[in-house]
């Protein structure tokens, strides 16, 4: 029956490890009016496997969606995921307004990124399939959640991948002027339409509060967009410098600190690989010191630059940590694997002269859920380093 794409050899080979994603080059010619549509997938001898979302305009030809050809891809089924969704984010956040609600794949939602910011959700809808279906979410999400706003941050350049146009805006109701979220102990503005991604960093959420554990003294927060480690480790540190490139964040870390009664965080703007070699030379030295780059490999030509900056700076924020003191390392880049961390942590710890040990290894926060068939949603990586 019509709605039908059939894998190659390879692809039925590939699909048997359950990653959610068949490339173009493994499923055979198909119509392209199929595009954006639910599709049922066939071995290459006819035998159904599923569904899936079929773009033939994108590398990701398939995103699946179900391992039963029948069931009825309507809005039944989008409404028990997202009550699946829902269910696990009541398990794992504590104490946070403003959380990842639905992470794409690794929730069954190929494509779609939900993020509540207390009243106002923020949405990312990365694949054609998901754009086709999503009037449907829209009005689930609006009525299992009564939100204030529903805000579409479709400016990641992702959908040009898919043939999606970019676009920001209010779909729904209205934005608050000054949004505010709880994290644990602290409060921050938000920023949905201007900030970075949907507003703030969600995946380092958990990894934010664990942090401030660790803090004593003189704290450094290199790459600091609006000052979320650095305000969680005013609570425990007597001075905070908080280093940042752009001028924009540079004035919400002022304002987040203002906000929690936090007068020792220093905010900076600067050039984190240039002020952490000043510092370092100049004889400063920290209690601890936070390390969170932007994702300096997004694609595999940029890898080896990418692990010659994370060297760097691993290298000079180790000499720059007190004796007894501790690095918090962490790296968003999903090229850089979790092993390939470790070599670069480790190279940076010989280079570096100094003893280092390994304290403990964190991922991204649970609201951003594994899948462990679909290594693309493993990704954030961040760990403690003892140094003496
Ligand atoms: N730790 C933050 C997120 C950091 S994201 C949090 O938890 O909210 C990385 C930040 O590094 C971005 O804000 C980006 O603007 C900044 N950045 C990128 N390159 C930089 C550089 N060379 N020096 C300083 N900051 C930089």
């Amino acid at each position: 029956m019509g709605d039908k794409v059939t894998l190659t050899a390879k692809g039925e080979r590939w699909h048997r490890t359950r990653h959610p994603w068949v490339y173009r080059d493994d499923v055979k010619p198909a119509d392209e009016a199929l595009a954006g549509r639910v599709v049922r997938v066939e071995s290459p001898s006819g035998r159904a496997l599923g569904q899936a979302f079929f773009n033939p305009r994108s590398k990701i030809a398939l995103r699946w969606l179900t391992d039963n050809p029948e069931e009825p891809v309507d809005r039944g089924f989008w409404a028990s995921r997202l009550e699946a969704a829902l269910d696990l984010r009541r398990r794992v956040v504590e104490d946070s307004s403003a959380f990842r609600l639905i992470y794409s794949e690794a929730d069954g939602f190929p494509g779609l990124i939900v993020d509540r910011y207390g009243e106002v959700l923020v949405v990312q809808s990365l694949s054609m399939g998901i754009e086709q279906v999503l009037p449907i979410l829209l009005d689930l999400l609006q009525e299992k959640l009564k939100p204030a706003a529903i805000v579409a941050r479709n400016d990641s350049s992702v959908r040009a991948l898919e043939g999606l146009p970019q676009e920001k805006k209010v779909l729904q109701g209205s934005v608050p002027e000054q949004l505010e979220i709880q994290e644990g102990q602290a409060r921050f503005r938000v920023d949905v339409m201007q900030g970075h991604k949907t507003g703030l960093y969600l995946d380092q959420r958990e990894n934010r509060i664990w942090a401030a554990g660790y803090a004593r003294g003189r704290v450094l927060d290199a790459f600091a967009y609006q000052g979320g480690f650095s305000v969680h480790a005013a609570a425990r540190a007597e001075e905070v410098l908080a280093l940042e490139d752009s001028a924009a964040a540079v004035e919400r870390v002022t304002e987040n600190a203002r906000l929690n009664g936090r007068a020792q965080v220093r905010a900076e703007r600067a050039n984190a690989f240039d002020r952490l070699r000043e510092l370092e030379r100049g004889g400063e030295r920290f209690d601890l010191v936070i390390l969170d780059p932007p994702a300096f490999a997004k694609n595999r030509t940029q890898l080896q630059d990418a692990l010659r900056g994370y060297l760097e700076i691993n290298l000079r924020a180790l000499r720059l940590v007190k004796s007894g003191g501790i690095l918090i390392t962490c790296s968003c880049s999903y090229l850089v694997r979790e092993e390939l961390f470790a070599e670069l942590l480790q190279r940076a710890a010989a280079d570096s002269g100094r003893s280092v040990r390994l304290r403990e290894v964190r991922l991204q926060a649970r609201d951003h859920p594994i899948l462990v068939t679909h290594p693309e949603s493993r990704y954030l990586k961040c760990a403690a380093l003892e140094v003496t």
